[in-house]
């Protein structure tokens, strides 16, 4: 016999979470289907001082866990494993991890964002060979090495935080010669003695066999292309949603899941939430918010619709 469920959850960062608290305590039963790669990107964050409650910041990895055993506390089921695939024609949904076969009159996919990579030939063959986008998962192999951080945002001012505690320099490479970070992590990088800046400069080229030894730096306005040698890459330039699984069957839009009256996708009955839909927030706070916001409009569909 096959069991139907009531609501299925993909992904279990802050909004998957939120989604199946609400929903365990809405008696909905939830099933969250974890993904392989469970707790989502704050897994790799260090220090976590904007999440409200926690007056001292928690390390990432903790206030997963805590979202978790509160997630568990309410009766909601986990399954640790990838999403295969999805039938969002057929009513119930059919829903396919690695081992299991589910079906199910709702769905919110909060499956996130994973970290973008520059695109080199270079560069994807040094991965796990000085190349990296997680300082926090990587960071200990280069204590007192000397390693570049690209990018200008939030993560790459963390990232370079984060690495200016254990490598000898810290160099942030940025395409531009303003970063688009928020001015306190802004400040806080650049009052640390071991970090420098490249302005105005991209990163055309990694050079090494076995391990990244340096890289081909370009200055965009000049054009002048300079060497130089360094221990360690770490490429923090954005994010990109995690939709391969959903093969065509939703809308997106640049990329992300569309959404109508904020949380609902373009079949009835899918509802989404977090950074898989939202390129512009893409904080745990507000995903942790949409993930709410989405248990309580499958609650209506429900209501309405079975
Ligand atoms: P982001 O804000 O989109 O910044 C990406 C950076 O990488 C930009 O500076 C961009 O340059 C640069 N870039 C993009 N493509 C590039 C390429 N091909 N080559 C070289 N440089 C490239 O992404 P993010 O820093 O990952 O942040 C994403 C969101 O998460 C933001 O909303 C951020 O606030 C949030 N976040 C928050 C925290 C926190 O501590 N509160 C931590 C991490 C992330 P340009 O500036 O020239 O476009």
């Amino acid at each position: 016999m096959e069991i139907q469920e009531k609501l299925v959850i993909i992904g279990s960062g802050p909004a998957g979470l939120t989604a199946a608290i609400y929903a365990a305590r809405g008696s909905l039963n939830p099933v969250v289907i974890s993904g392989r790669e469970a707790g989502g990107q704050l897994m790799l964050t260090t220090d976590v001082d904007d999440f409200p409650g926690f007056p001292e910041g928690i390390q990432g990895p903790d206030l997963m866990a805590r979202m978790k055993k509160q997630a568990e506390r309410f009766s909601t089921k986990f399954i640790d494993e990838d999403v295969i695939s999805v039938d969002l024609k057929r009513r119930p949904f059919e829903i396919k991890s690695e081992t299991c076969n589910l079906l199910t009159e709702t769905l919110i996919i909060a499956t996130g964002a994973s970290a973008m990579w520059l695109g080199l030939p270079s560069e994807q063959k040094l991965i796990g060979k000085g190349v990296s986008s997680c300082a926090v998962c990587d960071g200990y192999f280069f204590k007192d090495k000397d390693v570049i951080v690209v990018g200008g945002g939030d993560t790459a001012m963390r990232e370079a935080q984060h690495l200016s505690k254990l490598c000898k320099s810290v160099t942030i490479v940025h395409r531009r010669d303003s970063l688009r970070a928020q001015s306190a992590l802004q400040n806080l990088v650049k009052s640390k003695p071991n970090i420098k800046f490249i302005w105005n400069t991209e990163v055309i080229e990694c050079l090494g066999d076995e391990k990244i030894k340096a890289v081909k730096l370009k200055d965009v306005k000049s054009g002048k292309i300079k060497e130089m040698p360094i221990d360690g890459l770490f490429v923090a330039i954005g994010h990109k949603p995690n939709v391969e699984f959903l093969k065509g069957q939703l809308e997106l839009d640049k990329g992300y899941i569309k959404v109508k009256n904020e949380t609902h996708a373009s079949v009835d009955g899918v509802f989404v939430a977090g950074d898989v839909s939202d390129y512009h927030f893409r904080q745990a706070v507000t995903a942790a918010g949409a993930g709410c916001k989405a248990t309580m409009d499958v609650e209506e569909y429900l209501e309405a619709n079975v």
